[in-house]
Order: C-alpha cells, then sequence, then structure tokens
C-alpha cells in the first residue's frame, strides 16, 4: 500500500488536470492515475515515421472567460496558438507541435502515474482504495484517498462503480446511466505531397462519411507535407465498427479522395468509443450542476458527460468540480 493521498483523480484528460491544477492551488495532495500511455485522453497526438497527426480533438474553443483566461495562460507558456476563426466567426485555437502538448505541458506540474488502469475501487471507513494495474505487469498497486474523482466517459465510470462496495442513489445512476457517447473511426493518412486543401488546411464536414478531414502540416504539427487526418461520420463509425481496417480504410480514403490531390502511401486507423456525449447529465434541468458530487462518500465525477461536447466544457466541469471539493462546507 502506497503513502495515502487526499484525493485520486482517474484520468489525465483534460478535466482531470485541470481538477487537479486547482486542487493542488488549495494544498490538496492529488495523485492522477491513467491507463494512457499519455497525458490527454482525447486530446491525442500520434508519431509515425515522422509524420505527426491530431487523430482525437482538432482545436480548441473558448466561450467561458475562466476557460479563455486558462487558454491565455496555454498562450503566454507557449504551449497552445491561435488556428483559425470557425464558421461561427470563434478562434479555435491549438497545441503547438499537436494537441497533446497542452495535456502533457499541464501534466509537468502534477503527480500523474501513467499507463496505470484502475481495476477497482472501495470505500471504507471514510476511505477509497484504488487498485491499478500497470501496463505490462502482473501485479497490482494500491492507493489510498479520502476523496476520489472519476473523469472517464460515463459509461466506463458506471462499470468502475460496479466494483465499488458503494450504492449511489438510485434516480442519480438512472439519470448517469443515460449518457452515452457517439463513437468514430479516425483514419492518419500520409499523402505522397500536399493535401491540397485550401486555406487553413482543414474542413468541418456535413457528409454520410465524412466529418473532418485536416492537414497537420498545413497545422504546423506535422514535419512532412500531406500529413492527413479524417474522422468518420458517427453513422459510419456505427456501421463499421466491427468492420476489418482491410474494409474500413479504403472506404473512408475513398470517401475523402475529391478533397485531397495527392495520393495516399500509408494509413492507419483508430477506433474511438467515445466522441462526445448525445446527451448529457441532467440536460434539461435548470441552473444544473455540471458535475457530479455524492458528498457521502467524497466521490465526484466530471468530464464532458457532465459539463458538454468539447474540450473547453470538459475543462470547466473539472474546475466546477474541484470548486466544488475545495470550498468550505
Ligand atoms: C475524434 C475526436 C474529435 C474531437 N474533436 C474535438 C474538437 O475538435 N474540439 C473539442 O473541443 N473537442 C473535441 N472532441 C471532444 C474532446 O476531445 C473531449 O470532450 C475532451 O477531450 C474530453 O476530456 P475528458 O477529460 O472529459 O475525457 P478524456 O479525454 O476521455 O479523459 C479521460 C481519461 O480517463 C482515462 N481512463 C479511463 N478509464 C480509466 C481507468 N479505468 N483507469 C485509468 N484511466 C482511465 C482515459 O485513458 C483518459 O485519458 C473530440 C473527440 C474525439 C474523440
Amino acid at each position: 500500500m502506497n503513502a495515502p493521498h487526499s484525493c485520486i483523480i482517474i484520468g489525465a484528460g483534460i478535466s482531470g488536470l485541470i481538477a487537479a491544477a486547482h486542487l493542488k492551488r488549495h494544498h490538496v495532495d492529488v495523485l492522477l492515475l491513467d491507463k494512457g500511455r499519455h497525458h490527454g485522453g482525447r486530446m491525442a497526438t500520434r508519431t509515425i515515421d515522422k509524420s505527426i497527426f491530431d487523430h482525437g480533438a482538432q482545436f480548441v474553443t473558448t466561450r467561458d472567460p475562466i476557460f479563455r483566461e486558462m487558454v491565455e495562460g496555454w498562450m503566454e507558456r507557449g504551449i497552445a496558438r491561435p488556428w483559425y476563426k470557425g464558421p461561427l466567426g470563434n478562434m479555435r485555437y491549438v497545441g503547438v507541435n499537436g494537441m497533446s502538448t497542452i495535456p502533457r505541458e499541464l501534466g509537468q506540474d502534477l503527480n500523474v502515474h501513467l499507463s496505470e488502469k484502475v481495476t477497482k475501487i472501495r470505500f471504507n471507513n471514510g476511505k477509497w482504495t484504488v487498485t491499478a494495474r500497470k501496463y505490462g505487469e502482473n501485479k497490482d498497486s494500491s492507493y489510498k484517498a479520502d476523496c476520489l474523482v472519476i473523469t472517464a466517459p460515463v459509461p466506463q465510470a458506471l462499470a468502475l462503480l460496479q466494483t465499488s462496495n458503494i450504492q449511489i442513489d438510485f434516480d442519480e445512476e438512472e439519470e448517469l446511466e443515460r449518457i452515452t457517447y457517439f463513437r468514430a473511426i479516425s483514419v492518419m493518412a500520409q499523402l505522397n505531397g500536399p493535401a491540397g486543401l485550401s486555406n487553413p488546411g482543414a474542413m468541418d464536414l456535413n457528409h454520410p462519411v465524412l466529418r473532418w478531414i485536416g492537414d497537420n502540416s498545413a497545422k504546423s504539427v506535422s514535419p512532412i507535407p500531406g500529413s492527413v487526418s479524417i474522422t468518420s461520420s458517427p453513422q459510419f463509425a456505427e456501421r463499421y465498427w466491427d468492420a476489418s481496417d482491410e474494409e474500413r480504410i479504403p472506404l473512408l480514403l475513398n470517401a475523402a479522395k475529391p478533397f485531397l490531390k495527392n495520393d495516399v502511401v500509408d494509413a492507419v486507423a483508430h477506433r474511438w468509443g467515445f466522441t462526445e456525449p448525445k446527451r448529457i447529465y441532467k440536460e434539461k434541468q435548470p441552473f444544473r450542476k455540471t458535475y457530479f458530487l455524492d458528498e457521502e462518500h467524497h466521490l465526484g465525477m466530471c468530464g464532458d458527460g457532465f459539463g458538454g461536447p468539447r474540450i473547453e466544457a470538459s475543462a470547466m466541469s473539472g474546475y466546477a468540480l474541484a470548486q466544488a471539493l475545495t470550498r468550505p462546507m
């Protein structure tokens, strides 16, 4: 058993990182555990040979003044920069050298254990015990804390709660069970020349097969011209979720062909089981909270299932939960 912490956060995506930073500012001793090899969850950047692809979230937008201030801070630190204005005239910001730069840098100031998957949680005598297994190892680690925050997409959070010995309020559980997500298949394709997409090198698409095409070299993420990220529509993902890459990659590349000037020389696919929530926590309720908090068990949940389907809303959900946790009782 490791030394006890005040709070354990499951997930070092943007909501977990923002929550942790706020808790740390209030002198809370926080440990973040993430099953992924990198910080950031869905803010993901991947290198294949020398090509670099943002293959999850593509950009950050800001509406809330508090979040705008955070993004301005990231720009001052040199980890984010403006990219271009979207169709509604709002600026789209990106991570410098890729979206994952932002969570990776935010994680530097925090106690984060990567490649550690939480498999079981228990609440006894006012304390949480979290069991986790490090990637590639066959023994478990145990961590103790007074408070537990789960930031995994809600269906995964509920699956973890099933391993615990606590029962949350029945109505709350029913509400949480209603939060489901869209899926997507993304393809990272290297062309044998520039993509030829007009400035800024990216397109939101309302297409039966495609949702997004973006040229990572035009975005100054990839040093190789023609490193293209393609994100499928939710309908395509549903239909081809269990198909082989041999079947679905050519279908996606074929749909993307009219938008691209050069030929594909290499392509790799990734399945995203959770892109954005179809419905969020207490969606229809006025003055709803953008997080879940069970004070009896010192259990919180946050992320896009509570805040809304964007990086900003996930980050603000983490921030709001951390504020609630640090508020004097
Ligand atoms: C393809 C795609 C495109 C998108 N495009 C955009 C966009 O352009 N702009 C935008 O604003 N948003 C976009 N989004 C949505 C955005 O990425 C998310 O809303 C946001 O990143 C969610 O952050 P989060 O912290 O709530 O969750 P996540 O980023 O999912 O973080 C949760 C973390 O929990 C970890 N975890 C889960 N279970 C466990 C466990 N048992 N043990 C340990 N760790 C665990 C995961 O590894 C993950 O790192 C996109 C998403 C996808 C997938």
